[in-house]
């Protein structure tokens, strides 16, 4: 049986990540109510992968988080990559869930983070200090909350439109 923390880390990145983008999405998809597009998504995704980083790996660690690339210097270095930096605090938090992770799952405490926005020849650095720790935990906390209740009423951003969830939202 998982302890109330390891339950905790058991909330996936993507859900960070929704967290910040719309709550409506971050609940239909935390009931796993997935669309087809979502696919076509992480296909994109990869593409832009593999076309700027072609020989770097991608990290699927315990199931859960996957990371872009990691290089080992004499600390961990993880490697972000997205396509524009209009969604930049989803993106900083997904990642700062994944070093949270690392550090309090595996045992890992010299990790840096970077978002890499190859289109924009862009790079973010991500510390994980005490107090993005404790807004983690809040946030955390706040996905439970999210999720356990009723749908969150939606609304309508620039994004919706590009969103798999468009035709449930507003159809
Ligand atoms: S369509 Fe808009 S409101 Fe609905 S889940 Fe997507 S982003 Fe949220």
């Amino acid at each position: 049986m998982l302890s109330d923390s390891e339950k905790h880390l058991r909330i996936i990145g993507t859900q960070i990540n929704y967290y910040f983008i719309c709550k409506t999405k971050l609940w239909l998809f935390s009931r796993h109510i997935q669309m087809e597009q979502e696919s076509d998504l992480v296909s994109l995704g990869k593409l832009l992968h593999s076309k700027s980083y072609g020989d770097e790996k991608e990290y699927t660690i315990d199931n859960l988080i996957s990371v872009d690339f990691i290089k080992k210097k004499d600390y961990l270095e993880l490697h972000e990559v997205k396509k524009s930096s209009k969604m930049e605090k989803a993106h900083e938090y997904q990642l700062l869930y994944y070093m949270y992770y690392l550090k309090h799952k595996k045992g890992i405490e010299k990790i840096k983070g970077i978002i890499n926005y190859p289109k924009m020849r862009k790079k973010i650095a991500i510390d994980l200090n005490k107090s993005k720790e404790n807004e983690l935990k809040d946030i955390i906390e706040d996905i439970g909350n999210v999720i356990n209740g009723d749908t969150p009423e939606p609304e309508r951003t620039k994004i919706c439109r590009k969103c798999a969830y468009f035709e449930f939202c507003w159809v």
